[in-house]
């Protein structure tokens, strides 16, 4: 498996939206780099008395569309270059469907699996007083990633209002709903990953519900896309977790399969499968729809020759090589991006910022309209920029046109010295 450095990809990904736009090349360097990060380390006691020592960054990449957003993950492969690069991802997502935002991404290098309770709670107040000068309302906003959730966002909560002696549940998204976290943000993902299909599918003039799609991952992301994708009777053939593939050609009975996986932690072994195999297998299955939605980097350029799926829908973050992203392109295999598939979940978080403003919370029913509406926007966006630019995928399309929103806004401000 080749391993594609995150920070270049961002760079390569900007560099070929930029040929299709007639934006200086000097500014085009300009959005490339982030503006800044904090690279931080959090001396934390733990519970025999001794004390650790954690590496911790915050990149705050574009401010130009509004506060820096992005999450932070808990994750021993976490770095400098990591954080950068996918800052920078979270400016073009932002962009991309017209969130009012920049980009932002932080993390602490731990494997969070070795520590207790305690210890977290500990380690995750420290990075938030590190965290406080450069976070708030409006400024900079994070929300969950890997290995982080409601948990960990209700103590950053606490910890920047107990500093700042104030109440501001919008300076962190991603909180439970007593908290102030929103209504349909659990599954907003998932929904996205949905809506772009469906949208694809009626691009194309295709009948959704005739679909067959196989899903590499069955977490929050790819679960929840095969229960939404199902309900509009498109059939599940082949699904995946890290313990390996399943597959029935008729159909895998999403909810059964589901519910398999809640019980036993896993999808193998699930009685409704006629097969079983691995997960390159289920990466190069012969269906309508394949959604990787497991890791960055899932599909390298060898394994892109071998892919049979008409469409790929990017649940998961980068998860094709650049490489891979050529192939496809080359053989006319439609690729929707991660930066419009997965977006959902920001989208939502910027829904709960919102209403975090407004001290007043919307009904699933309103989220999960206004997310809709969302989505639809920035899919005809991009066919939009396909089409009028000429670009060699949807991919370039989607960047060209968040890049130049960014632009705009960019160059309406002025440069300040
Ligand atoms: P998750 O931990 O809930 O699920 C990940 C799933 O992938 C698990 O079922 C795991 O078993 C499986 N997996 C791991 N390695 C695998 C492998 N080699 N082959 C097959 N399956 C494997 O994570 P998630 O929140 O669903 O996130 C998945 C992806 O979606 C990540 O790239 C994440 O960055 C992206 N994403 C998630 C959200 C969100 O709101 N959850 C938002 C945007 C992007």
């Amino acid at each position: 498996m080749t391993e594609a450095n995150p920070y270049e990809s961002l760079q390569e990904q900007i560099d070929e939206a930029a040929d299709f736009l007639d934006i200086p090349r000097d500014h085009i360097e300009r959005l490339k780099r982030p503006e800044r990060v904090l690279e931080t380390t959090l001396s934390v006691e733990m519970d025999d008395g001794s004390v650790e020592v954690f590496d911790a960054y915050r990149s705050q990449f574009n401010g130009d569309r509004g506060p820096y957003k992005g999450g932070i993950r808990y994750h021993p492969g976490v770095s400098r270059d990591e954080v950068k690069a996918l800052s920078g991802w979270m400016v073009y997502k932002c962009a991309a469907v017209d969130i009012p935002y920049g980009g932002g991404k932080g993390g602490i290098e731990i494997d969070p699996s070795e520590y207790s309770e305690g210890e977290l709670e500990r380690i995750t107040r420290s990075f938030a007083k590190e965290l406080r000068p450069l976070i708030g309302v409006d400024r900079d906003i994070p929300a969950p990633d890997v290995n982080t959730g409601q948990r960990e966002m209700n103590w950053i909560k606490d910890t920047y209002e107990t500093m700042e002696g104030t109440t501001a549940p919008g300076v962190i998204t991603g909180k439970a709903i007593d908290s102030g976290g929103s209504a349909g943000r659990v599954e907003a993902t998932g929904r996205s990953v949905m809506l772009t299909t469906r949208e694809a599918y009626d691009h194309f003039g295709k009948d959704i519900s005739e679909a067959t799609v196989a899903v590499q991952g069955y977490g929050n992301a790819g679960a929840i896309a095969a229960r939404l994708l199902d309900d509009l009777g498109a059939d599940i053939v082949a699904a995946s977790d890290s313990a390996g593939a399943i597959y029935n050609p008729d159909g895998l009975a999403e909810r059964a399969a589901r519910e398999h996986k809640f019980e036993t932690g896993q999808l193998t072994g699930f009685e409704g499968a006629t097969e079983e195999f691995s997960n390159e297998e289920l990466l190069t299955m012969d269906v309508d729809v394949l959604i990787p939605a497991a890791l960055e980097n899932a599909i390298d350029a060898e394994l892109a020759e071998r892919v049979q799926a008409d469409m790929i829908v990017e649940a998961a973050n980068g998860p094709l090589t650049p490489d891979a992203d050529y192939v496809l392109t080359e053989r006319d295999v439609a690729v929707f991006p991660d930066i419009l598939a997965n977006a959902g979940g920001v989208i939502v978080s910027y829904f709960e910022w919102v209403q975090n403003r407004q001290r007043m919370s919307w009904t699933e029913e309103r989220v999960n309209s206004e997310l809709e509406r969302y989505v639809e926007d920035a899919f005809d966006a991009m066919v939009e920029a396909h089409e009028t630019h000429g670009t060699p995928n949807y991919r370039t399309a989607m960047y060209a046109v968040a890049l130049q929103r960014v632009q705009n806004a960019a160059e309406e401000a002025g440069i300040w010295p």
